[in-house]
């Protein structure tokens, strides 16, 4: 039968927290042709702990693009037209593996985890003034449990395994991303080690100015530098696919692997936010607003980090980012379905909130994972308020996604504190935000239009525009003129601004409970 012509295709691997997608998109017209989906299992072996399988997240990519390939093929289109492949990846997960057997040394620790707690809590106390913001002139980020290298330093302490292959200089160390490149590349047979400058930015140990390790914050951590991945641009030819005998088609061999992005910079790219001032929000997991810097890092007197937004080639200047980072977000969704079982599916949560449409004066403070933006608040713990004999579940729903929106207006206000200048609509994407629910309510409780775009895989279109943008690559034109422009749907706000006062400030008095909850 005859193949269809359609041009250059970009490919992108979009590895997230919940879920691994391949997806295809025409380089021409920004055109999502094909993907598929497989979801990740999450381990939480102890209190506070949460792991994933490196292995199981290799294999996710392997299946997906395996489907994606038999996909394109029944559509009759030539797979020898995906010119490159772009990655983007949950940010701060850390990882270490041993480069002669190829083998990881323990599961990945998510970035959620809160194992490091008293080693956050320890740190900060040895700071002069008790001062969580001690490396932050370099780095950006306050000291947390969030970022990797307390992780990598938990590990290099507590694994048997690790702590030998640092001494016997078989360590890797690396972010999704570098593990993903390095097997994909050819692993223990000359796999490529890297990172590119948004990953890194979140490790603690990457100066944002130099924009290189750290030798001081290295040393600070305790960890040598010999095991961390060479930090590239965001945009330029990492290394070719390798054959592998996980992927039956082989059909991707040889395409170059030249976009890398942690996924928050992904979504910021593919929603065009490339001028100083624009922003977006992304409804994964957690939850994550960034807005574009332009070429100099803003410290932030409000809790949000400075991070490296992207670097599109090697030659190409950083732009930089505010970030308000919110740990819980779909997160909550899970938890209603996993744990209490009050829904079947987390699309099932917007019936089940719908039927009542309020909360009834109920409040749910998802601090799981202590609280981030703008609060950072390792201690604070999850906390339910204001229930009576009326409650039930509906209202416990609405009060999950009420949550999200309340802690996306905390980090909203804060963004708009910092800049000064108040963002007058909010552009969104992510897995929830097929939600109509959550985002009316959105627009609701922060009083501006809510805008989403119609095709809603933001951060993979992102890392697809990096990979057929790359020098040698060159299939996708970053030119303002050349880019297309995206459909999208609008959410205005109507309830009357007293209203959304009145509930916002009950939240933030929920907020200081979840925060003081012990004492
Ligand atoms: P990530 O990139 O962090 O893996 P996604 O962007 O894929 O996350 O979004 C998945 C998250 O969104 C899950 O936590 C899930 O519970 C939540 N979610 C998905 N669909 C809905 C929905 N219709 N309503 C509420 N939450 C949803």
């Amino acid at each position: 039968s005859d193949r269809i012509m359609l041009g250059p295709l970009v490919a992108a691997i979009d590895q997230g927290t919940s879920s691994t997608r391949f997806l295809v998109f025409n380089a021409k017209t920004a055109e999502l042709l094909s993907h598929h989906q497989v979801e990740i299992k999450q381990n939480f072996p102890k209190e506070g702990w949460v792991e994933e399988d490196p292995k199981e997240i290799l294999q996710s990519v392997y299946e997906c693009m395996e489907r994606t390939c038999e996909k394109l093929t029944q559509l009759n289109i030539d797979i020898s037209n995906i010119k490159a492949i772009g990655v983007t990846n949950q940010r701060e997960t850390t990882l270490v593996w041993d480069k002669e057997t190829g083998e990881p040394l323990y599961n990945a620790i998510v970035w959620l985890d809160l194992r490091t707690q008293s080693t956050v809590e320890r740190l900060i106390n040895k700071t002069p003034g008790r001062n969580k913001n001690h490396l932050k002139h370099k780095t950006g980020l306050p000291i947390s449990t969030y970022f990797s290298a307390v992780k990598l330093r938990w590990l290099m302490d507590n694994v048997t395994e690790v702590h030998e292959a640092v001494l016997s200089h078989r360590a890797m160390f690396g972010t999704v991303d570098s593990w993903l490149i390095w097997c994909l590349t050819g692993g223990k047979t000359g796999g490529v080690h890297c990172t590119d400058v948004t990953n890194a930015s979140r490790t603690m140990l990457f100066n944002i100015h130099t924009m290189d390790w750290d030798p001081e914050l290295c040393k600070y951590f305790d960890i040598p530098m010999e095991i961390l991945p060479k930090v590239r641009s965001s945009s330029e030819i990492y290394g070719l696919m390798k054959i592998c005998s996980s992927l039956k088609s082989g059909a991707l061999t040889g395409v170059p692997i030249s976009g890398c992005l942690g996924d928050q910079s992904a979504a910021l790219v593919g929603q065009m936010c490339f001028q100083d001032g624009q922003a977006k929000n992304t409804y994964g997991t957690g939850c994550f607003l960034l807005r574009n810097t332009g070429a100099k890092p803003v410290m932030s007197d409000h809790g949000l980090l400075t991070t490296v937004a992207y670097k599109l080639g090697r030659d190409k200047p950083a732009c930089y980012a505010l970030e308000g980072s919110v740990a819980i977000a779909g997160a909550v969704v899970r938890w209603l379905k996993d744990n209490l079982g009050i829904v079947q599916s987390s699309t099932e949560i917007e019936k089940l909130a719908a039927m009542v449409g309020t909360s009834y004066g109920c409040y749910f403070v998802p601090a799981f994972s202590g609280l981030y933006a703008p609060y950072w608040e390792p201690s604070a713990r999850g906390i339910i308020c204001g229930l009576t004999q009326f409650t039930n579940r509906s209202h416990l729903a609405f009060a999950a996604l009420e949550a999200v929106c309340f802690q996306t207006r905390e980090i909203l206000d804060a963004m708009n504190q910092d800049s000064g200048i108040p963002l007058n609509q909010l552009q969104v994407d992510g897995g929830m935000t097929s939600n109509k629910l959550l985002m009316q309510l959105q627009a609701d409780i922060l009083c501006i239009p809510v805008v989403k775009p119609s095709m809603p895989e933001t951060t993979a279109l992102g890392a697809a525009m990096a990979a057929g943008a790359a020098e040698g690559v060159s299939v996708w034109s970053l030119k303002p003129e050349d880019l297309t422009a995206v459909t999208s749907e609008k959410f205005e706000p109507q309830i009357n601004p007293e209203e959304s006062e009145y509930r916002y400030a009950r939240w933030k008095k929920a907020v200081q409970k979840a925060m003081n909850w012990e004492t």
